[in-house]
């Protein structure tokens, strides 16, 4: 065992007490700062950090049990739920549009999601993934760009209405999370990144949404709102975003970004763009990111081309993120990765070509998502379970 300063042998009586120098000087030369032993001593600690960990989820797991979990998921036109058990599996399932109304319309509807589905389940707790800021404490939405939720306390909200409905609450206990932390939840438990204990998920929708697992937790930051990848600036002065910035990676890849490239060739009437132009029935301000993607995969060279060019975006962030972040494996998900090794290809290339130190570290794999849509709703019912 390697001793500290100030935990040498107890001095003999008539010998001569060291100075703190001596000692410090002493310390120093037993305790390597590189090589196998410490080496050692790292494994050892993170041994201790895991044996705490597992002792925390274990007592975690005990107050919660490891029953059966709502999810639900609030999209922008949809809100998906369902009933969760262990094992990630989807067991029930209820959807309905989101309202548009108000954000109390949105909480009606939830209890309304929850009181149907523990009609007929017997669950331990109700998880819910809203788009926005969450607070740390996971129970307020701070922040909500398209649901006009401002410090909106929604657990609350969502208890009290289900209470109201059913006359009990359901589950012992409810939890919000931000969606992309859910869906990245659900791909480290169940999907691709099962296994892989440092873990960057980045989900590629209309915008970019991201989040880090770190031995076997979410990295949450210290307002609960870390992760917001989509507006690193890439490009100084670039493209405009609706965060108000300019050159924001979402702006570079993401769907829109991939609509708004193909509605420009569309529009140029590039002799290219016919594939894309009948894909959205004529109308050059038709073409979406789903359109173009559709028309890649059926070979169509422009839109190939828009989906390449959208994967070197993508390989240029994930360097960044690799530089800053050092994970084993980036998990991709979201509607645009269906694009699949047309968009993974080129980000991978270009992941190599960017990455800081190429060719003298081991590199990240890049991976697609495994449990598609219903990751976010999957994620939350588990991470409402106590995990993560
Ligand atoms: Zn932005």
């Amino acid at each position: 065992m390697i001793t500290g300063a100030g935990d040498g042998p107890r001095p003999r009586r008539g010998e001569a007490v060291p100075t703190p120098a001596e000692r410090r000087r002493a310390a120093r030369s037993r305790q390597p700062l590189f090589g196998e032993r410490a080496e050692v001593d790292e494994v050892r600690r993170l041994r201790r950090l895991q044996a705490g960990e597992r002792l925390r989820r274990q007592a975690r797991r005990a107050m919660i049990g490891d029953g059966l979990a709502i999810g639900i998921d609030i999209g922008g036109t949809k809100v998906a739920a369902g009933v969760v058990d262990a094992q990630g599996r989807v067991v029930a399932r209820a959807r309905r549009d989101t309202p548009t109304r108000s954000p109390q319309a949105v909480e009606d509807l939830i209890a309304e999601l929850v009181a149907e589905l523990s009609a007929h389940h017997d669950v331990v707790s109700v998880g819910i993934g809203a788009a926005g800021f969450v607070d740390a404490t996971r129970s307020t939405v701070v922040f909500s760009p398209h649901l006009a939720w401002r410090d909106e306390p929604l657990r609350e909200a969502v208890e009290m209405r289900v209470r109201a409905r059913l006359g009990r609450r359901v589950g012992r206990r409810t939890l919000v999370e931000n969606d992309a932390n859910a869906a990245a939840w659900a791909e480290y438990r169940f999907g691709a990144g099962r296994g892989e204990p440092r873990l960057v998920v980045i989900t590629l929708g209309t915008g970019i949404g991201g989040a880090v697992v770190n031995d076997g937790r979410l990295q949450r930051g210290r307002h609960g709102i870390a992760g917001e990848f989509g507006h690193m600036v890439l490009v100084p002065g670039g493209r405009r975003c609706e965060c108000g910035g300019r050159g924001c990676w979402e702006q570079y890849a993401s769907g829109n970004s991939i609509g708004r490239d193909g509605r420009e060739l569309a529009r140029g009437g590039s002799p290219f763009a016919h594939a894309l132009l009948a894909g959205a029935g004529g109308d050059p301000e038709a073409v979406r990111g789903p359109v173009v993607t559709a028309a890649a995969l059926a070979g169509d060279p422009a839109a190939v081309e828009v989906v390449e060019d959208t994967g070197r975006w993508l390989g240029t962030g994930i360097a960044n993120l690799a530089a800053a972040l050092d994970p084993g494996t980036f998990v991709i998900g979201g509607g645009v990765s269906d694009a699949g090794e047309l968009l993974l290809g080129p980000a991978r290339e270009e992941f190599r070509r960017t990455l800081t130190g190429r060719g003298h570290r081991p590199e990240a794999r890049i991976v697609r998502a495994r449990l598609g849509p219903d990751a976010g709703l999957v994620g939350a019912a588990d991470l409402s379970r106590g995990w993560g």
